[in-house]
């Protein structure tokens, strides 16, 4: 797919950010370029299960392919956040990440039980940050009816760890 080829091509890998040893997948070029950003969310959205009820999108930067794939589903959204960030009722995990570790956290109130969620982060590095997505979004008794990643690091565990978890849908684009 042409699409997925240019927008790959517009990912840039900056060596030791932001720390030494590590090789950082900048997206930001690909966001630039509007036909590119418009093709990524194109592709998304014919990859969506025809199921999907809402879309779940994982700080910061799910939130920059979730929020437009959500209005080109004509679905709804809902922010999984950092904690202290959301101002009412939580469910909260903590895991474990690339570099350091940190908590997420969902409103009580933003899922019902009969939800199928379309889970989306820019990435899939270890796992650990979809893992404990999928983790808030089954607290709240919805089911992931998919997971979502513009970008897959090869040679890291985030595949065979979210399958171990359950996951029967994922998709990586690049
Ligand atoms: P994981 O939890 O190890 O799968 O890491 C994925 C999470 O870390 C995602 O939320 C990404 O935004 C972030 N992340 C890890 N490595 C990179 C990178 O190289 N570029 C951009 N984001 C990254």
């Amino acid at each position: 797919d042409h699409r997925v080829t240019r927008a790959a091509n517009l990912i840039r890998t900056v060596l030791d950010f932001p720390k030494p040893g590590i090789r950082f997948r900048d997206i930001t070029p690909l966001l630039g370029d509007v036909d590119a950003f418009g093709d990524v969310i194109d592709v998304m959205a014919e990859h969506a299960p025809a199921n999907a009820s809402v879309v779940c999108g994982v700080e910061s930067r799910g939130f920059i392919f979730g929020t437009p794939l959500a209005l080109r589903l004509g679905l709804g959204f809902v922010p999984i956040r950092k904690p202290g960030k959301l101002p009412g009722a939580v469910v909260e995990q903590s895991y474990d990440l690339e570099y350091g570790s940190t908590m997420l956290a969902i409103h009580t109130d933003a899922l019902h039980p009969d939800d199928n969620v379309l889970l989306v982060d820019d990435l899939l590095a270890t796992g650990g940050t979809l893992q404990a997505s999928k983790r808030l979004v089954e607290q709240l008794g919805a089911t992931v009816a998919q997971i979502q990643v513009v970008l897959e690091l090869v040679g890291q565990p985030g595949r065979d760890s979210l399958i171990a978890d359950g996951v029967q849908d994922l998709f990586a684009m690049i």
